[in-house]
C-alpha cells in the first residue's frame, strides 16, 4: 500500500471536510469534552514548527480522546489584534487589517494541511466587528460595575514599541515583544481591578490541575502577605506616613527607614542639604523599570534625605533613606528597616554604614555577619525581652493598635491591570469623555465602536486615533454636549481574557455569551499552551471569569480545569529557533517533502511533549521508513484484511506471544497518550511491528494464524490513526472499509493475555539481586526492560545513573550495570 502523501492528504482533507466529519453542534452536545489550545497570532511568522508541535500533536491528543468516547468541543481562532500583526504590518508597508486577514487565511490553510480535526464552525477572529463588539461589552460591564478606571500613575513605556505595557508584559526590564529598554512615564492610563480578586485568585489555585510551577509562579506573582502596618511621624514635620512589614517583632530594630524616590512626601521633609542629590537620584530612578528594580542584586543604591523618623514603639530617631528597591506603587511606598534580621536592609546598612541592632537571638550567639531572619528570644525590645518572638508579633501589633498607630494587614504584589495601549491595532476603549459628565459609557446598542480604517498607524508616542477628527468627535451620551472619544486601544491580552467563553457561542449576535449554552460548555477540560502566559494570560482569563461570574452571567468559577504546556522545539544545534541565528526550520518545506503525517508522527515520536527538544532531520527520514515498513506489511497481507475472519480462543505459544505483546503495546499506548507521552506511545507501535513482522518470518506460513494475524494489523490501522491520520484512513479503504477510521472505537486491552506463561524473573544492579518480577516467557529484551523500569524500587537505583548494559538471560534473570550519569 504505496502511498503518495500529496495525493492522499489533500484526499482526505476534502473528503473529511465534505462529510463534515469533525462538525459539532453545541446546543446537541451532552457530557461535553471541551479541548482549547491557546489560539495562534497571525503574525508574518504563521504557522512554524512550534505551531506545529503545539497544534499537531495536541490533534493527535484529541483525537485519540473522541475514539475513547468523549464528545469533543475542539474550537480554533485567531489571536488577531495587537502587536505581532501590527509590527508585521508595519514592517511591510501593509495595513495591518490587511496583512492580518492574509495572514490568518495563509495560516487556515496550513492548519488544513495539518490535517488538525478542529470544529472550523466555530472559529473566531479578535480582530473582527463581531467579536470585539463584545470585547468592547466585557469591558463596559466592568466599568459599570466599578471594576475599570482611568488614573493617572507611574506605568511602563516601551521606548520602541511607543506604548504602555502592563507590568506582566516587562521580562528582566525589557519589553516582552522587542527587547527594548522600558521607562518608567506618569501617564493616564485604564486599570482593571484584578487586585479586588487577589485572594480568590489566590485560593482557587489550590482546585486546579495545572503544572506545579505554573501554580508555583502564579502565587507568587500574586504574592500575599500577612503583617502589619505601623505609622511613623517625620521629626520636627507634621507629617505621618505608614510602612507595612511582615515582621512587627523586629519593630525595636528598626535603625533606618526607607522611602521610595518618587513617594511624594519625600520633597515636604527633604533637607536643604540633601535636595539635590535627592533630585538627582529621583531623575536616575525614572529611567530604571520597575522589574528591574525588584530583581536586579546589583549593589544597592540610595540617598539620605536630611530627616529623621520617629519609631512609634520606643520613640527613637531614625534617619530616612530613599532607595529604589522600595517600589512607590507596592505596600505604602516606605519600608521600616531591620538590618538585623533582613538581609536586604543588612547588605544596605553595610554599603552606607548604618547601625545594625539586634532584637532576636537564636540560643546565645550575639555577633551578626549576616542578617538572622528567623525567630527566638526577644532582646533590646523593652518590656518584651526574653519574650518569644513569634509571640510578640501579635504583641506589639495590638500595643501599637491601642494607641491607633497600627493595625494588622494583609499585602499583594499584584497591581491593577493595565489595559489601555497607546496603538492602533486593537479595540478601541468604549468610553466617552464629556467635560461635564466625566467618562460616560458608550450606550450597548452603538457597539460596536469600530476601529476606523483610513488612520495613519504607526506609533508616534500618542494614539493614532487621536488624529482621526471623524471618530474623536461625538456627542455626550448624558448631557448632548460636543465630546471626546477614548483614543487609547484595549491590550490584546484583554481580547484573550474571554475568548474561551466566546467559542461555543459563535454567531450569536444577541449576546457575547449565552448562560445556558456557556454552563454547559465550560469550563474548558483540557487547556494546552506554552509556559510563558502563567502570569499573564492565565491570570487575566481566570479573573475575567471570575467577574463574568459574579455578575450572573456564568456558573463556573474556573475557566481551566486542567492545563499543561508542551515543550519547545529547538534548532538542531539545540538553541531557541530563531531566524538571526539560521537554525529555524520551517514545516512547509517537510510537509511538502514527506507529507503532513510523517511530520506530525516525527513531533509525536522525537520529542517529549513537555519537554520539546532540538530538531533532528534524521528523526524525520526515520518516521518516513517506519510509515513505509507498516505499509508493506499491510501490503503482503491485503487479502486477508479484506476477509471476514473469526477470532478463536485457541491459542498456541507463538500466537500467545503476540497476543502477549500486542495486547502489552496497546496498553501501553492507551495509557501514554493520555499523560502526553506521545513518544513512548509510538515505540510501543514500534514493538508490536516487529513482534507481528517476527512471527510472521519464524512461524511457516501454512501455520499462520490469519485471524489472529488479520484482527492485529486491523487494529494497528484504528491505533496509528490518531498519529498518522490521513495514511490511516487511505489503509482503511484499501481493507475495505466505509466509514472513516477516526470513528472506530479504541481497541480494548484484553488483561487475559498479559498473564499468560508468566515466570518469574530476578532484577539484578550490578549484579546484585534487587528485585523479582513476573514477566510472559519469552520476552523480548525491551519488554523485559520496560517491565524492570516500572518498579520502584529499580526506579530508585536508576536515580542519577546511567544504564551501560544490560544483560537479559531469557526465563531467568536481567541484569542492569550501572555507572554514575
Ligand atoms: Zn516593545
Ligand atoms: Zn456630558
Amino acid at each position: 500500500m504505496a502511498y503518495n502523501h500529496h495525493e492522499i492528504e489533500e484526499k482526505w482533507q476534502k473528503r473529511w471536510s465534505e462529510d463534515s466529519l469533525y462538525s459539532v453542534d453545541v446546543n446537541k452536545m451532552d457530557e461535553k469534552y471541551y479541548v482549547l489550545v491557546m489560539f495562534p497570532y497571525p503574525s508574518g511568522d504563521r504557522l512554524h514548527m512550534g505551531h506545529w508541535y503545539q497544534y499537531g500533536v495536541m490533534d493527535t491528543w484529541t483525537r485519540y480522546q473522541r475514539m475513547n468516547g468523549k464528545n469533543v468541543f475542539f474550537p480554533m481562532g485567531f489571536d488577531a489584534f495587537g502587536l505581532p500583526a501590527e509590527n508585521f504590518a508595519i514592517k511591510h508597508g501593509i495595513h495591518p487589517k490587511e496583512s492580518t486577514t492574509k495572514n490568518a487565511d495563509y495560516m487556515m490553510t496550513q492548519f488544513k494541511k495539518m490535517g488538525v480535526s478542529y470544529n472550523f464552525d466555530y472559529a473566531l477572529d479578535t480582530s473582527k466587528e463581531d467579536y470585539y463588539k463584545w470585547t468592547q461589552w466585557v469591558f463596559l460591564e466592568l466599568f459599570k460595575n466599578d471594576l475599570a478606571y482611568k488614573k493617572e500613575a507611574p506605568v511602563n513605556w516601551c521606548t520602541s514599541c511607543q506604548t504602555v505595557l502592563a507590568n506582566e508584559q516587562v521580562k528582566d526590564g525589557v519589553c516582552e515583544r522587542c527587547e527594548s529598554v522600558i521607562l518608567q512615564k506618569n501617564l493616564n492610563q485604564w486599570f482593571l481591578k484584578i487586585t479586588d480578586y487577589a485572594e480568590p485568585l489566590l485560593a482557587n489555585l489550590e482546585t486546579l490541575d495545572w503544572p506545579h510551577k505554573t501554580l508555583a509562579m502564579q502565587k507568587h506573582w500574586i504574592g500575599k502577605s500577612i503583617g502589619s502596618e505601623i505609622e511613623f511621624k517625620v521629626d520636627k514635620f507634621d507629617i505621618d506616613f505608614k510602612v507595612f512589614t511582615t515582621r512587627p517583632d523586629t519593630l525595636f530594630g528598626c535603625t533606618y527607614v526607607t522611602f521610595a524616590p518618587e513617594h511624594p512626601k519625600v520633597l515636604e521633609f527633604v533637607s536643604d542639604g540633601q535636595k539635590q542629590e535627592v533630585l538627582d537620584y529621583i531623575e536616575k530612578t525614572k529611567k530604571t523599570s520597575e522589574l528591574e528594580r525588584l530583581t536586579v542584586d546589583d549593589e544597592k543604591t540610595g540617598v539620605f534625605t536630611g530627616a529623621y523618623a520617629i519609631n512609634p514603639i520606643n520613640q527613637e530617631k531614625v534617619p530616612i533613606w530613599i532607595s529604589d528597591y522600595v517600589l512607590f506603587s507596592y505596600g505604602t511606598g516606605a519600608v521600616m528597616a531591620v538590618p538585623a534580621h533582613d538581609e536586604r536592609d543588612f547588605d544596605f546598612a553595610k554599603a552606607f554604614d548604618l547601625p545594625i541592632k539586634q532584637v532576636i537571638v537564636k540560643d546565645d550567639e550575639s555577633s551578626l555577619d549576616k542578617a538572622f531572619t528567623g525567630t527566638g528570644l526577644m532582646i533590646n525590645s523593652g518590656k518584651f525581652d526574653s519574650m518569644k518572638s513569634t509571640d510578640v508579633k501579635k504583641l506589639i501589633t495590638e500595643d501599637l493598635q491601642k494607641q491607633n498607630k497600627g493595625e494588622s494587614k494583609i499585602n499583594f504584589r499584584l497591581r491593577d491591570w493595565l489595559i489601555s495601549r497607546q496603538r492602533y491595532w486593537g479595540a478601541p476603549i468604549p468610553i466617552i469623555h464629556c467635560d461635564d459628565c466625566g467618562p460616560i459609557a458608550v450606550p450597548q446598542e452603538q457597539l460596536p465602536i469600530i476601529l476606523p480604517e483610513d488612520v495613519e498607524f504607526k506609533p508616534m508616542g500618542e494614539s493614532p486615533l487621536k488624529a482621526c477628527d471623524s471618530f474623536m468627535n461625538v456627542k455626550c451620551p448624558k448631557c448632548k454636549k460636543p465630546a471626546l472619544r477614548e483614543a487609547d486601544t484595549l491590550d490584546t491580552f484583554m481580547c484573550s481574557s474571554w475568548y474561551y467563553l466566546r467559542f461555543p457561542n459563535v454567531g450569536n449576535n444577541e449576546q457575547a455569551f449565552e448562560k445556558g449554552i456557556t454552563d454547559k460548555m465550560m469550563p474548558v477540560d483540557k487547556y494546552v499552551g506554552g509556559p510563558e502566559h502563567a502570569c499573564m494570560h492565565l491570570l487575566y482569563a481566570r479573573f475575567i471569569n471570575m467577574v463574568m461570574k459574579d455578575l450572573g452571567y456564568t456558573k463556573h468559577i474556573e475557566p481551566f480545569t486542567s492545563l499543561t504546556h508542551q515543550g519547545m522545539i529547538l534548532g538542531s544545534d539545540g538553541q531557541k529557533m530563531s531566524k538571526s541565528k539560521g537554525n529555524s526550520v520551517s514545516p512547509d518545506g517537510y510537509v511538502e517533502d514527506y507529507g503532513s503525517d510523517v511530520l506530525r508522527l516525527y513531533l509525536c515520536f522525537g520529542f517529549s511533549y513537555i519537554d520539546g527538544g532540538p530538531w533532528d532531520d534524521s528523526g524525520i527520514r526515520s518516521m518516513a521508513k517506519f510509515v513505509d515498513r507498516v505499509a508493506r506489511l499491510l501490503d503482503e497481507n491485503k487479502d486477508l484484511l479484506s476477509q471476514k475472519l473469526e477470532l478463536d480462543d485457541n491459542y498456541n505459544s507463538d500466537e500467545k506471544k503476540l497476543l502477549y505483546v500486542y495486547n502489552h503495546s496497546l496498553k501501553g499506548v492507551t495509557v501514554d497518550v493520555a499523560k502526553f507521552q506521545f513518544n513512548t506511545s509510538i515505540a510501543r507501535v514500534m514493538e508490536l511491528y516487529n513482534a507481528l513482522n517476527d512471527y510472521l518470518k519464524n512461524v511457516s506460513p501454512d501455520k499462520h494464524n490469519k485471524s489472529l494475524v488479520s484482527y492485529i494489523l486491523k487494529n494497528m490501522i484504528i491505533i496509528l490513526s490518531p498519529f498518522i491520520p490521513h495514511i490511516c484512513e487511505e489503509w482503511w479503504e484499501a481493507i475495505g472499509e466505509k466509514s472513516s477510521v477516526s470513528l472506530e472505537t479504541w481497541p480494548t486491552v484484553n488483561e487475559k493475555y498479559l498473564e499468560l506463561d508468566e515466570i518469574q524473573m530476578a532484577v539484578m544492579i550490578n549484579g546484585k539481586v534487587r528485585e523479582q518480577m513476573k514477566v510472559a516467557k519469552d520476552s523480548s529484551d525491551d519488554v523485559v526492560f520496560d517491565k524492570a523500569l516500572e518498579s520502584k524500587k529499580i526506579q530508585g537505583y536508576l536515580e542519577g545513573m546511567t544504564v551501560i548494559k544490560k544483560i537479559h538471560v531469557k526465563g531467568k534473570l536481567l541484569n542492569l550495570i550501572l555507572k554514575k550519569a
